[in-house]
């Protein structure tokens, strides 16, 4: 199969499709939109980033669109569970754009906000819900909604449900499904725990599988830069300032850091904000929006606060610090190059990082390539990883240029060096020029 138009999908999801300017469908498209659209159950193995909102969102509207059926207050025919608000918000937005010449309603549901507005929406019919597990359950528990004519269950992102403690709340629920539906399921990884719950919601599965991210980051151009911590304000701001850089997602591991650097570019005036778990939910989506819709060229985030950030366009990621755990390096550079674009991340190392970029390198089974705009470094920060300096390049300096160079231990040494004391001493040797540094008033004597 090479292009949307070849797959069994109706007149006004294709429109909606040309309209995205969406012409081949990604691998886990290809391979579960074909199963889902005959009654297959998926278990799909897929990180975000590699289409799989389309994958399930796009069967459901096909099924959902081809009846002309009023929705029910709060009785969705599709239900898409994801781990976070963030996530089911892209999610809904992803709905909301496939199913533009469509008639179909869908309503968020999720925890952070109060629930008013969330139950109007519901009360006013709902033909697709995505919601968080906790917001959910608590709106079922209040007779708000009833799974009973539900027709497709989806659960996205299971590993990170299990990871985030849902799996009470997802138990519940899915106690609460009707026997008769398509599951469709979805999961970065498969652990054994995440295949357990994977057998008691499906039946005879169609089993689609795509290359992992953590290989597929050989797609996204990496670069490495060394620089020491207080080179790091300076070389961004350079960075940023080149017109190739539209949008850029840097990331730092503190909120607080996150928020000062944030702070520290608008003074510079770039406009730049920051994204992450101390902000509230109404501020986290503001900043997205501002990043979206390029009010801002810098989104400073954490870790956690950027999980499934899905914003098209961006055109790097830098890491100011590299993360302490080698996944999130995988997690953070997929957020560029998204369904083929080009992308390129930037890694900033100082020489206290160099152990996080060794298991980042161990991770990813690569080296990541050493940056040829790598800036030249201030004295102070002349401390490349050891691993740039090649053996004969060590020989080359030997240790004399390596004390001035690379070590910064400037005072005896160099004093050796200034005396002229450069070849390694005979044994038994004596060191009169040392000695005489040491005593100066004896020379003048
Ligand atoms: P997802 O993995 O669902 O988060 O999708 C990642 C990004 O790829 C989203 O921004 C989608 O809009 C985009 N996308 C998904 N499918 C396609 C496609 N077939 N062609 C172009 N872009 C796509």
């Amino acid at each position: 199969m090479k292009t949307f138009k070849e797959l069994d999908l109706i007149a006004p999801v294709q429109r909606a499709l040309v309209e995205e300017n969406y012409e081949t469908p990604t691998p886990i498209q290809a391979q579960t939109i074909p199963a889902a659209l005959s009654g297959h159950d998926i278990l799909g193995c897929a990180q975000t980033g590699t289409g799989k909102t389309a994958a399930f969102a796009l069967p459901i509207l096909n099924q959902l669109g081809q009846h002309n059926r009023k929705s029910a207050p709060g009785r969705p025919f599709a239900l898409v569970l994801a781990p976070t608000r963030e996530l089911a918000i892209q999610i809904g937005d992803s709905f909301a754009a496939y199913s533009r010449h469509l008639r179909l309603r869908h309503v968020l549901v999720y925890g952070g906000v109060s629930q008013g507005n969330q139950v109007r929406a519901l009360n006013r019919g709902a033909h697709i819900i995505v919601a968080t597990p906790g917001r959910l359950l608590d709106l079922m528990n209040q007779g708000h909604i009833k799974l009973e004519q539900l027709e497709v269950f989806v659960l996205d992102e299971a590993d990170r449900m299990l990871d985030m403690g849902f799996m009470p709340d997802l138990k519940r629920i899915i106690s609460k499904l009707p026997d008769e539906r398509q599951s469709l399921f979805f999961s970065a990884t498969m652990a054994p725990k995440i295949s357990e719950l994977a057998q008691t919601l499906l039946k005879n599965p169609v089993s689609v599988n795509v290359t992992p991210e953590s290989k597929s980051v050989k797609k996204i151009k990496q670069e490495l830069m060394y620089v020491e911590r207080n080179g790091k304000l300076p070389l961004l701001k350079k960075i940023l300032s080149t017109p190739d850089v539209d949008r850029a997602l840097v990331f730092m591991r503190t909120k607080r850091t996150a928020n000062m650097l944030s702070q520290q570019l608008v003074r510079f005036g770039i406009k730049a904000t920051a994204i992450h778990g101390n902000k509230s939910q109404g501020a986290r989506q503001r900043a997205l929006e501002a990043f979206r819709s390029k009010q801002v060229q810098v989104l400073v985030a954490t870790d956690v606060a950027a999980r499934g950030i899905d914003i098209d366009g961006i055109t790097h990621v830098i890491n100011f610090d590299l993360p302490l755990e080698p996944e999130a390096y995988v997690h953070r550079i997929g957020r560029t190059g998204r369904a083929g674009a080009e992308g390129i991340a930037i890694s900033f190392c100082s020489d206290s990082e160099r152990g996080e970029l060794r298991a980042i390198e161990k991770q990813i089974g690569q080296k990541v390539p050493r940056s040829k705009d790598q800036p030249k470094l201030e004295p102070k920060d002349r401390r490349p990883a050891p691993e740039s300096r090649t053996r004969k390049e060590k020989e080359k300096t030997g240790r004399r240029s390596g004390s001035k160079v690379f070590t910064q231990r400037t005072t005896r040494r160099s004093k050796r060096t200034v005396a002229g004391e450069d070849k390694p001493k005979q044994q038994g040797q004596k060191n009169t020029k040392w000695r005489r540094l040491k005593k100066p008033a004896k020379q003048t004597s």
